[in-house]
């Protein structure tokens, strides 16, 4: 492709300016990064508090993040962040260590059974569900895998697999089938607890691309990474080392694709281009766009979990001493409690602890914002660490998917047949997985199959 094209990419999130990274690598100087808010890093989120930064969104990754590890090298930084640990509470706020066979004796038979099947799992990934771990969807319901392995390298690989068409499936289902239905007691704590959805909702593809066997092992190891500055302090530096930096307070009221451009008008004035790139939610693209049938389409049937954050200070005698998993709590019925709480600074007690709850369920009542709240500021009270001060709320637009009738019905081939089609392109989190990682991978690998 002409070098020299203008490009405009909506959404200056870890995809969007991982657009323009990856575009600036292959020789592209001509991009504009769009920006409604304003500030970057989308929901990497990091504000200050008491000279320290918090997270507010994403907050860690693990050492395979390889597309994190670009932007990085890029700018030449490195995850340097406070270690993440963690313990157990149950629902009643009383401490336990339900992975420890030493504290839990009768459970021995139970744990062992658990080891054997999350050793079967890790097989079943090699073997019959081989090539489930790319980045992307493509391919999947039709049983073909397509795209670039998950390594350093990313070689380019594709074949064959009718077996990836379980993907579809929810993924208790696919468990089920497996004969491993109790692996969703690892895979919880990395799953629903940041916010994902319920396994009995979910497809088992957006589960096992993200908690892929290696990301998943390195979750229960603790072999994780953070950032001193936050996860938004990523996204801050390398918006500072493109070329064009994002337009912030960019307010978009129409895009009008015709005659082999694209007219985009921000604040008032009407810009053309010759591609776009879209990282912000697709769902809403319709709103703005003059987005055709087929767009409209698809991007109707995509969902999206309602996850709120909340940071509070506590009394001095009420800090937690470290961050807890409330596993009762990230079962379907109990949607609207805490399930995570999460002390990121150890050595400060004046820092924000953030809360983590889902407020929303197919097929049940979405809980009303206020409400989820005060049941949350009710179980930090059973946790024994409660609140005295909230100093900040977030309710995400949060893991936009769809799911498993449409996946089956091979959503993902049909979005990725349209790219290019309007002068078009889709990326960020729909296209991949609610993840930095995923994300900024499918705006290299658009970047490489498109540019
Ligand atoms: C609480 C929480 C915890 C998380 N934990 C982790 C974690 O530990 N590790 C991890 O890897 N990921 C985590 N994530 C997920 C990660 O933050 C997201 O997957 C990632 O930020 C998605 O990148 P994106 O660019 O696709 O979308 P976003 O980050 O949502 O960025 C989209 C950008 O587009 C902008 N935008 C939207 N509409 C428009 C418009 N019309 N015009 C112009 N701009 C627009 C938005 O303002 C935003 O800046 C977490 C997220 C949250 C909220």
């Amino acid at each position: 492709m002409d070098t020299s094209m203008k490009i405009c990419i909506i959404g200056a999130g870890p995809a969007g300016l991982s657009a323009g990274m990856y575009l600036e690598k292959k020789g592209y100087r001509n991009y504009t990064i769009l920006e409604a808010r304003d500030h970057v890093g989308g929901k990497c989120s990091s504000p200050e508090y008491n000279g320290r930064r918090y997270e507010m969104g994403a907050i860690m990754g693990v050492p395979n993040y390889y597309a994190v590890n670009d932007v990085e090298e890029f700018c030449g930084f490195t995850h340097d962040g406070p270690s993440l640990i963690r313990k157990y509470k149950d629902m009643n706020g009383n401490e336990i260590d339900p992975f420890n066979p030493k504290k839990n004796v009768t459970r021995i038979p139970h744990l062992l059974a658990l080891k054997k099947q999350v050793k079967k799992l890790g097989e079943l990934l090699e073997t019959k569900y081989k090539g489930y771990d790319l980045n992307g969807h493509r391919g999947v319901a039709e049983g073909r895998y397509d795209g670039f392995a998950q390594t350093p390298a990313r070689e380019r690989v594709s074949g064959e697999n009718e077996n990836l068409k379980d993907l579809a499936l929810p993924f208790s289902r696919f468990c089920r089938l497996n004969g491993i239905e109790d692996v969703q007691e690892i895979w919880v704590g990395p799953y629903t607890s940041f916010g994902y959805g319920y396994f009995d909702d979910i497809p088992a593809a957006y589960v096992l691309k993200y908690l892929d066997f290696k990301t998943a092992m390195n979750f229960f190891k603790l072999n994780l990474t953070t950032w001193k500055d936050g996860t938004q302090s990523i996204w801050e530096r390398l918006d500072a080392k493109l070329t064009n930096h994002a337009r912030l307070n960019s307010h978009i009221t129409s895009v009008e694709r015709k005659d082999g451009k694209v007219y985009v008008t921000v604040n008032g004035e009407t810009e053309e281009y010759d591609r776009l790139i879209v990282t912000s939610p697709l769902q809403y693209f319709p709103d703005y766009a003059d987005a055709r049938d087929d767009e409209k389409e698809y991007f109707s049937k995509i969902d999206y979990e309602r996850y709120d954050v909340m940071a509070f200070l506590t009394k001095p005698e009420d800090h937690p001493d470290i961050s807890y998993y409330i596993f009762e709590n990230m079962q379907p019925e109990r949607y609207g409690h805490l399930m995570v709480y999460y002390r990121r600074w150890r050595d400060d007690i004046n820092q924000p602890i953030t809360t983590y709850a889902l407020r929303n369920r197919p097929g049940h009542p979405e809980i009303p914002y206020d409400n989820c709240k005060a049941t949350v500021l009710h179980d930090l009270e059973v946790m024994h660490n409660p609140a005295d001060e909230v100093i900040r709320e977030e309710d995400w637009y949060y893991f936009p998917h769809i799911y498993s009738d449409d996946y089956a019905a091979g959503w993902y081939d049909k979005v990725e047949a349209m790219q290019g089609k309007y002068n078009t392109y889709y990326a960020g989190e729909i296209m991949s997985f609610g993840d930095m990682d995923e994300t900024a991978e499918y705006s290299r690998e658009l970047v490489e199959r498109f540019f």
